[in-house]
């Protein structure tokens, strides 16, 4: 395996790396909030609404057809990346919300009341709320995977929790907080034991370690475009067919009927039957864009350097006195979360942005996780491929002079 080897070429993709914050070089270590977009990215999708723009699946004029085409070569694109079986398991959705969002609702419908629906305590929102949701309105019971100090999920509890009313484990496969990498091949060899399908929560993998959605054997897997280089907007369901061919429509709409009459619908196949509307083709091209980009560059090389970024700045940070990493599992990912003495999250985020350095301060949308740390947010970097380690050099000189003034 040849390394990333010119990072400095892959920098200049990425306009927005070239712009100063009050006069001084961007450094952007917010990625797991979204990250940066390539040039070709940007470009795809001025080329497409200048030349390529019609509602597709629609019209039989020219224009049509080639929207068409190209917004289904994209769920190709999609679906060999994330190596799905066939791309009629891809579905396109706005974003991780909305496919969790989509999976819950339609899978309440097969459960019944005091049926068990378990997730972790290191999930983000929104995989929580819309499970608490319907759980309210099934009357399902919600069960929660505790962690250990270092910020490992407790297998030994899951299999505990595990009974013939669960129904489902919803789990993310890397912790936006933490940035525990969780061992989803073991979870799902010991849900398939019992029957129960596995949901993960992609958002924080899938652009940084290679992900083959069949080895991990996973039922349901999702992720957001923005968060892999692509627009906003614009995500992805996984779902194995067994399973999307079970739930029920989501919303509906045209794009998802087969028949229509004021009588009674019948519904398209998959996976139109979960697109009602007009699919945003733009953004489904502009993500396949994306993911051509970071496959050219490898998922194996970027898992490599960023976890070399990790390792440097955790090694560097660690040198800093009253520093107190959050999350250190032995399998992390490309994320720090810190507190420097009694500092302020807020104010070191503050303070930094002065510098150019862009962090994330707060709960990190997962607030049950930072309340059972005892703690009101932490300050978060988090990696991409074009972080380098001079940038972690000039990051810890900026916080260093922070925590100097703030102390
Ligand atoms: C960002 C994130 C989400 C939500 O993604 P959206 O793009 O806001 O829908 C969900 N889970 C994790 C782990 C995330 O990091």
């Amino acid at each position: 395996m040849t390394p990333i080897v010119d990072i400095e070429k892959i920098r200049t993709d990425f306009p927005i790396l070239s712009d100063q914050i009050f006069g001084k070089p961007l450094i952007y270590f917010d990625n797991a909030a979204t990250t940066q977009k390539p040039r070709c990215v940007l470009d795809k999708m001025t080329e497409l609404y200048t030349t390529q723009n019609a509602n597709i699946h629609r019209g039989v004029h020219h224009l049509s057809q080639l929207a068409t085409a190209a917004h289904e070569s994209a769920r190709q694109t999609v679906a060999d990346f994330i190596h799905a079986n066939d791309a009629k398991e891809i579905i396109f959705t706005r974003g991780t919300t909305e496919s969790i969002n989509l999976v819950a609702s339609c899978f309440s419908e097969l459960c019944q009341a005091d049926d068990e629906i378990v997730i972790t305590q290191m999930e983000h929102h929104s995989n929580i709320v819309p499970w608490q949701m319907v759980a309210e309105r099934k009357g399902l019971k919600l069960r929660v995977v505790p962690i250990d100090k270092k910020g490992d999920l407790r297998l030994d509890e899951l299999e505990k929790l595990l009974n013939e009313r669960t129904k489902m484990i919803a789990v993310t496969h890397v912790s936006n907080v933490l940035g525990t990498v969780n061992p989803i091949k073991k979870i799902t060899a010991l849900a398939h034991t019992q029957n129960i399908p596995v949901l993960v929560d992609g958002a924080q993998s899938v652009a940084h370690l290679p992900v083959d959605v069949q080895d991990l054997d996973v039922d349901f897997y999702v992720f957001s475009g923005h968060k892999i280089y692509g627009p906003t907007g614009i995500g992805v369901l996984y779902g194995k067919t067994a399973w999307l061919d079970k739930l029920p429509p989501y919303q509906g709409g045209g794009e998802m009927i087969e028949n229509v009459t004021f009588e009674k619908t019948t519904f398209n196949k998959l996976p139109y039957k979960f697109e009602a509307g007009t699919p945003d083709f733009i953004g489904s091209v502009a993500l396949a864009t994306a993911l051509d980009y970071i496959s050219n560059i490898g998922l194996e090389q970027i898992a490599v350097y960023e976890n070399e970024l990790l390792a440097y700045a955790t090694e560097r940070m660690q040198a800093i006195p009253n520093m107190k990493i959050i999350g250190t599992a032995a399998t992390k990912s490309g994320i720090i979360s810190f507190q420097v003495g009694n500092i302020h999250h807020y104010d070191l985020g503050m303070f930094l942005d002065k510098t150019g350095v862009a962090i994330r301060t707060g709960h990190h949308c997962a607030q049950p996780l930072i309340e059972s740390l005892g703690m009101t947010g932490t300050a978060r970097i988090s990696f991409a491929l074009y972080n380098t380690k001079a940038e972690i050099d000039q990051f810890i000189e900026h916080l260093e002079h922070c925590i100097s003034i703030l102390n």
